[in-house]
């Protein structure tokens, strides 16, 4: 099978909405990516917004459905993209984190490979179509089926591509989440960016990602952030009128540290914790048990 693309922006006429099923095949399985596309009426830029690179995450898909129906294209200027879900296999087949056809996370294979298994084509696909056509790139992520999360909006701190950054910066203050998170960008030339947001980053394409709802569940809360977020943003980029009163950038709390703490062995994990709660060193976080309920170890914070 021709591996198929997407019409030239340019030439969709202003005002029009298409959507098309992108098809992959790797021998005899199948991806699909769902592409719609909707062309402003004035000039403007490409945003793109890609949700469920994470199939279980439901609060971006339900957010970007909601989206889709609403945004109109006579109010439009440029041009506005959306996946509203990327990992259609893990989302049918109620997968956290992995894509069932291949076993593979598809935001740790990018750039992606045309020649790979399903997920590696598909993040190929992502990258080579739908990011590189991107002047912002938006992915949206919750918590996934198995995480607890505090909604927040980040990116990544790219020095070498300056006023990229600095846009990236004003959207993820714009979007109205009260903590933002900016990441380090640090990537030898020789490693793969693995992340969507990232792979973008790299590109020298202003990216951005938003993580809101949690724990497999639909967050009416984090539905309305993440349009709100995505409001916002087409506003401050002058591509949709600003709704009013939406826009809190008042009390924002900007993070930029993380750690994360490995499991000493396999087991059940039972956190002591909500997302949220503050700690100290040498605190407490939770303990873990073997399948039979004895406990393995404690976990402190480091
Ligand atoms: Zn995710």
């Amino acid at each position: 099978m021709a591996q198929q693309t997407l019409p030239a922006y340019q030439d969709l006429t202003p005002g029009k909405v298409y959507q098309q099923m992108l098809t992959m095949k790797e021998g005899t399985t199948v991806a699909e990516l769902p592409v719609r596309i909707i062309k402003g009426i004035g000039e403007g830029p490409v945003f793109t917004i890609v949700a469920g690179i994470h199939g279980y995450e439901y609060a971006p898909i339900v957010a970007v459905q909601q989206l889709m129906v609403e945004i109109r294209p006579e109010k439009l200027k440029g041009t506005l993209v959306i996946v509203p879900v990327a990992n259609m296999a893990g989302f049918y087949g109620r997968s956290i984190f992995y894509n069932p056809q291949d076993g593979k996370n598809l935001n740790r294979v990018f750039p992606g490979n045309p020649e790979g298994t399903i997920s590696e084509r598909l993040a190929h696909l992502i990258t080579s179509d739908i990011i590189s056509r991107s002047n912002v790139f938006l992915d949206i992520h919750a918590g996934d089926g198995n995480e607890d999360l505090l909604d927040f909006v980040c990116y990544y701190d790219n020095k070498q591509t300056p006023e990229q950054t600095s846009l990236a910066r004003r959207l993820t203050k714009c979007a109205g989440f009260k903590y933002n998170v900016v990441y380090p960008f640090s990537l030898q030339a020789s490693q793969p960016a693995e992340y969507a947001f990232k792979q973008a980053t790299r590109q020298g394409i202003t990216a951005l990602s938003i993580e809101a709802g949690k724990l497999g569940g639909v967050e009416f809360k984090s539905v309305d952030a993440t349009k709100k977020a995505v409001y916002n943003m087409l506003a401050e980029m002058k591509m949709y009128e600003p709704l009013a009163g939406i826009k809190n950038t008042e009390n924002q709390i900007w993070l930029n540290g993380q750690d994360y703490i490995k499991s000493p062995g396999k087991g059940i994990f039972y956190s002591v914790l909500k997302s949220g709660d503050k700690i100290i060193a040498g605190q407490k976080l939770g303990f873990i048990t073997d399948v039979f309920g004895t406990k393995l170890a404690e976990i402190t914070a480091p």
